[in-house]
């Protein structure tokens, strides 16, 4: 769990329209489900709006292993006394704060036994533990990412859960927004921004079996980092796009010499 305050603005460019749908959402208290793939800005857009709207921002990581208590608390031994800690989830509610479950479907199942009372119309946590039902302070708001491409059948979003949540899709932005997020975040001239953009989009179009996932904006900046380190910008690129992408030897030769025909200098 991690928790942010309002601090300084963190840096996100808006792609859509994304901001505004975000802020109607949180002014009629309803829940928000940022869809889209992963390193594509789903975090750094709700640590932005965390800010504008002046709230906690509590981050919640979602693994397989995550239960409805690792939400909502438990009962911990502390020098021979039981004392009730709260979860992540009971402090969003007490505090007014925006809750994000990153990659929530990667949660335990009865997980949504506390979301969904909260998600709807009651905005209520039930806490089975102590006996108490909790109502939302005003400023909570829950959100939770979701990234389409990594589900399979066995692990969706249930319907009864996507029903209850205002969605918004997520994308790699288009070129000139997505060279200026590049420059921004490392540091790098238009020209080397540019080149990066500009392979990333070559590989988003390629139809090959064996690539676990495009290469998204976040790789994109990191190669652009280690370019600014002094790297030269094919082994830049080599290291934090093409290699993280496959471990198959054909595609790597593939993407390879794409590196040739898109990173000439
Ligand atoms: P996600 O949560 O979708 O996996 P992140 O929000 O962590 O992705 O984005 C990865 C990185 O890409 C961020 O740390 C940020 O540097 C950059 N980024 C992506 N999209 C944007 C954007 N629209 N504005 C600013 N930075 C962005």
């Amino acid at each position: 769990m991690s928790i942010s305050d309002t601090g300084t603005r963190p840096f996100y460019r808006a792609v859509g329209n994304e901001e505004r749908v975000f802020r109607a959402a949180f002014a009629q208290q309803l829940p928000v489900m940022l869809k889209g793939p992963t390193g594509c800005g789903k975090t750094r857009f709700v640590e932005a709006m965390a800010h504008d709207l002046g709230r906690p921002l509590i981050t919640v990581s979602c693994h397989d292993d995550l239960t409805t208590a690792d939400l909502v608390g438990r009962y911990l031994l502390r020098g021979g006394d039981t004392e009730w800690v709260d979860g992540p989830l009971t402090r969003a509610v007490r505090e007014g704060a925006i809750c994000y479950l990153d990659e929530v479907v990667e949660a335990r199942q009865d997980t949504t036994v506390v979301l969904h009372p909260l998600a709807d119309h009651r905005r209520q946590l039930p806490i089975e533990k102590l006996g108490e039902t909790l109502t939302a302070t005003k400023g909570f708001c829950l959100v939770v990412s979701y990234n389409p491409g990594y589900q399979s059948v066995l692990k969706d979003l249930k319907d009864s859960t996507r029903q209850r949540m205002v969605a918004i899709e997520f994308d790699y932005p288009a070129e000139d927004i997505e060279v200026g997020i590049v420059m921004a975040e490392s540091g790098s001239d238009e020209r080397r921004a540019g080149d990066l953009v500009r392979l990333a989009q070559a590989i988003r179009r390629l139809d090959v079996p064996g690539i676990r996932e495009v290469s998204s904006t976040r790789v994109l900046i990191a190669a652009a980092r280690l370019a600014q380190a002094g790297l030269p910008l094919i082994e830049a690129a080599e290291a934090a796009i093409v290699a993280p992408l496959s471990d198959d030897r054909a595609v790597g030769a593939s993407l390879r010499k794409l590196l040739d025909v898109y990173l000439p200098d």
